[in-house]
């Protein structure tokens, strides 16, 4: 951890959540002094098998954390990546450079890798994990919240945070005023294997109704991302039939994302999820309870920066933690920080799988995706 003036506005803290965000929050309330708790509905703490994209401002929010190095070895970092037309042709390559000194450019790692890097974490720093529970009832009372929790246990915290993602039930309990995440009409077929020979970085390719992206997660490893128009009824194909449509949607498709389709079988893992996005209306806290992360910046992963906003999100609300003279002033400050940066996140994203929906030209979508990334780069 790199800053860690201590909190004195809050002794203890209850955590939901225990992916991408509550982990970050944890250890960044934990770094300076606080005694965090963390819970997670599922009972074995698992992530699903894909590979993430690492932006540069991902990586900056991780170095915060200590965390680069971890995934510089245990993932993939690169410097760049490489633009083709969807038959192979290659248009172009980007270079990335680092958004600050002594900072690799960007990189991708495997979900479970990440994951099991931050339980380590968890687990080094001592703070306690409560698996398969969630929270019944929150109630803030006389400057903390009483707690119910799904196994009959009950408590007291100074501040309860709702990292428990897109169908958040913190959001459900506390904020009446919020609603569902919102279907955009666009679908995402995901399949994470090994990596083609002649891939070194990261790889888009454009000029197609569907879009297709390749990110290096390690020595070996690489996950691939398609973008097509949702279909209801390809959100309940399983296994060989998932796989097969899958290759059937890549038909047109040359370069290393031919050679996805032709070595890709159902022993790899494969999904398809429609997406999904809602910022969230403000106000994000409620007394002594915040939401952070998916439950309340839900994102598309147009821009691959939910991840990098959630421990973006758990990094500031520790240094205003730290700042303010108060819980509530902290959590005020908080959210005049996150509001706008994770608007514009979602909203953009939003706006790029508009655009390919629409069938806009490669170099628009292009042209709002650069703005955007040059907006992110700056500070958070
Ligand atoms: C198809 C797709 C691809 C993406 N690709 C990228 C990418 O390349 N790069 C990137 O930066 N972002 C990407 N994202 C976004 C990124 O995955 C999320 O923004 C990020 O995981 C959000 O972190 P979180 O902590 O809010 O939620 P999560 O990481 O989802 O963690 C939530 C945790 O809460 C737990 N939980 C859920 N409900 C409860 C409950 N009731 N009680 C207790 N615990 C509960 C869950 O078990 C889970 O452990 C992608 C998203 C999608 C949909």
């Amino acid at each position: 951890m790199t800053e860690t003036a201590p909190i004195t506005a809050i002794g203890n803290a209850l955590i939901v959540g225990g992916g991408i965000g509550g982990m970050a929050a944890a250890l960044a309330l934990a770094a300076r002094g606080v005694t965090a708790e963390l819970i997670d509905i599922d009972p074995d703490w698992r992530v699903y098998g894909a590979g993430i994209t690492i932006t540069g401002p991902t990586l900056r929010a991780y170095q915060r954390l200590g965390m680069v190095e971890d995934i510089a070895r245990e993932g993939a970092i690169v410097s760049g990546s490489r633009m083709f037309l969807f038959n192979g042709m290659h248009m172009r390559d980007l270079d990335e450079p680092p958004i600050e000194e002594g900072l690799p450019a960007t990189g991708g790692i495997m979900r479970p890798v990440l994951h099991h890097l931050m339980q380590q974490r968890i687990e080094a720093a001592s703070i306690p994990v409560r698996l398969g529970v969630t929270v019944e009832t929150l109630a803030n009372r006389d400057g903390g919240v009483d707690v119910t929790f799904s196994d009959g246990t009950a408590g007291r915290y100074d501040l309860v945070i709702g990292a428990d993602s897109v169908r958040s039930r913190v959001r459900e309990l506390a904020f009446p005023h919020m609603g569902d995440a919102v279907r955009t009409g666009q679908g995402c077929w995901r399949v994470a294997m090994a990596k083609p020979p002649s891939l070194e970085r990261g790889e888009m390719f454009f000029g197609h109704r569907y879009m297709v992206g390749i990110t290096r997660c390690g020595v070996d490893r690489i996950y691939m991302w398609l973008l097509t128009p949702h279909e209801d009824r390809e959100e309940r194909l399983e296994g060989e039939a998932l796989v097969d449509q899958m290759k059937t949607h890549l038909a047109d498709f040359a370069g290393n994302a031919g050679w996805v389709r032709d070595t890709m079988s159902a022993q790899d893992w494969v999904n398809y999820r429609p997406l999904e996005a809602k910022i969230q209306p403000r106000p994000w806290s409620d007394g002594r309870i915040v939401l952070l992360g998916d439950a309340v910046h839900a994102t598309t992963p147009h821009l691959a920066s939910g991840a990098g906003m959630a421990v973006e999100s758990a990094l500031v609300l520790a240094e205003e933690l730290a700042r303010a003279g108060t819980a509530e002033d902290a959590l005020m400050a908080y959210e005049e920080r996150r509001y706008e940066r994770c608007r514009d996140v979602v909203e953009t994203s939003v706006a790029i799988g508009a655009a390919q929906l629409a069938g806009r030209p490669g170099e628009e979508i292009g042209g709002i995706m650069g703005a955007a990334l040059h907006r992110l780069a700056g500070p958070f």
